[in-house]
């Protein structure tokens, strides 16, 4: 039965698309029109009423699996396995890469912070000093080297840079322990430095001034440092800087437990392998529930435009990406796009997020990649802006709004602009809260989040707004198909993309302390 109704299936859409494949353009339509009509015409096949058909078996895969599709649980597991068969029997390659994500850190004992030379003290915990949460365990003596530190401290908060620049590394002698000062950047950012630097282990210590002197207990959310890192009080800081040639002891005695899980990533057979258009959706759902908005929705949209599209023999090379742990802190996108080289980085000629799109009290917000509402973060690598303009004509030209969202890296598309890979994408909004502003355009309800039901249990089937899950699977459907067809918009990159590209450091993570 299955085998028929695919044949018949198939056979329908060859019919389908034929049409404007045989399409003579008229007389005074230039060939440049073509991908947009071929664009068009795949946009017409990726129907809401469809891509809901995988939403409701996402749904009974949370049902059957305590309600959730998280990473690392069964749930996760089922959603890939189902986009996995339908993705093979589409006829694309389909692979998956392997995804680490920190279950839980334990310390065993109090850490250990003791000055050897050129005075044997021992400092106090926790009153001198403090371990940072996700530490990685280790027992180190070495040198101290004060790292760009401003002393004496700064008179206003928040103005030492020490450690947030690489070059504030330029001289640091590999094996050495960084001592570095709080101040303008993420305590993730600086221990990100030291380890390029080859940081033995980090002591960071308070900048400073008044109310900015004690240590205190945060989460540096990152566990792969793989040294030993604790926050010690300015007083502690200013006597290990003072002496050059200062020795330490520093030990943490404590251990995360690493998770696996995977990304699915599906190549089409079609088109030319240095030319990759790329388009991704993460499959994971947080704890709390079963994630059909968020992201069941940018996935199923994103799964039945790959269904429509693997008929279309497309120019270019169509990769499909279904992230793993996003709500873990973008851990799929993030260790996908550091385990390519640099070679494989730059076949990707752009990359298309779609992180929920059918939200309740919806407003189609595009990715400002030219940073033309002058918000947050600035404009995406070069490229960014030609797929937002792409949107808005689809959108514009079916009298829809639209509204810009700023690259705030909140979701997989931030690992790929981080390399100076261009991006775009849709985005219905959050836990934000509608304007009346956008209700006047987008209707729905002004004073009320966007998605009332963001990361909580009742994003369900029946949180899902249909007209706007229509609408943007059919702009995920086009935008895929035109650059399928057609990259002539997107430059070569840049200088500042290659650069990007050649440095493609970790990012930060959202709210990351400093
Ligand atoms: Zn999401």
């Amino acid at each position: 039965m299955r085998l028929r109704r695919n044949l018949v299936r198939t056979a329908t859409l060859v019919t389908a698309v034929t049409l404007p494949l045989a399409f003579t353009p008229p007389a005074s339509a230039a060939t440049a029109d073509i991908p947009d009509v071929l664009a068009n015409a795949l946009s017409s096949q990726v129907k809401g009423k469809n891509v809901k058909k995988h939403l409701d078996r996402f749904q009974q895969i949370a049902d059957a699996n305590g309600g959730n599709r998280a990473a690392g649980t069964p749930g996760y597991d089922a959603s890939l396995a189902y986009v996995r068969d339908k993705l093979r029997r589409a006829g694309y390659k389909v692979s998956t890469t392997d995804v680490e994500f920190p279950v839980s850190w334990e310390e065993f004992s109090p850490s250990v912070l003791q000055q050897v030379t050129p005075e044997a003290k021992t400092y106090a915990n926790p009153s001198d000093f403090l371990t940072v949460i996700d530490s990685s365990g280790g027992d180190v003596t070495a040198q101290i080297q004060v790292v760009d530190a401003v002393i004496p401290p700064p008179p206003a908060p928040n103005t030492s840079t020490a450690g947030c620049e690489a070059a504030d590394f330029a001289g640091f002698v590999p094996g050495r322990i960084a001592l570095i000062q709080r101040g303008t950047c993420p305590f993730v950012d600086k221990a990100t430095n030291a380890k390029a630097a080859g940081a033995a282990g980090v002591i960071f210590f308070n900048e400073g001034q008044p109310g900015r002197t004690d240590p205190f207990s945060f989460d540096i959310r990152e566990w792969r440092f793989g040294f030993p890192i604790v926050f010690a009080s300015t007083a502690v800081g200013l006597d290990l800087a003072d002496t050059p040639g200062t020795t330490v002891r520093l030990k943490v005695d404590a251990k995360t437990t690493v998770g696996q899980t995977k990304n699915l990533i599906a190549d089409s057979l079609w088109g030319k392998k240095g030319e990759v258009v790329m388009a991704g959706a993460h499959l994971d759902s947080v704890t709390e529930g079963p994630g059909i908005n968020d992201n069941g929705s940018g996935s199923a949209a994103l799964l039945e435009t790959a269904l429509k599209l693997a008929y279309l023999p497309t120019k270019n090379k169509v990769r499909f990406a279904f992230w793993g742990a996003e709500e873990l802190g973008l851990l799929g996108s993030d260790q996908y796009v550091a385990g390519l080289s640099q070679a494989e980085r730059d076949k990707i000629r752009l990359y298309l997020n779609f992180d929920m799109v059918a939200s309740k009290n919806d407003v189609t917000f595009l990715y400002d990649g030219d940073d033309s509402d002058a918000e947050g973060a600035g404009a995406g690598p070069a490229g960014s802006a030609e797929i937002e303009k792409l949107f808005e004509k689809f959108y514009g030209k079916r009298g829809l709004g639209f509204k810009g969202t700023d690259f705030d890296g909140r979701s997989d598309y931030g690992a790929f602009i981080a390399a100076g890979i261009p991006a775009g994408g849709i985005f219905t909004g959050a836990e934000g809260i509608k304007t009346a502003e956008e209700a006047a355009v987008f209707g729905g309800t002004a004073d009320a989040p966007y998605d009332p039901c963001y990361h909580a249990a009742c994003d369900s089937i029946t949180n899902i707004n249909a007209a706007a899950l229509d609408r943007n699977s059919r702009a995920i459907g086009y935008a895929t198909a035109f650059y399928a067809y057609d990259l002539s918009t997107i430059p070569d990159r840049d200088a500042a993309s290659l650069a990007r590209s050649a440095a493609a450091t970790k990012r930060a993570p959202e709210d990351a302390a400093r």
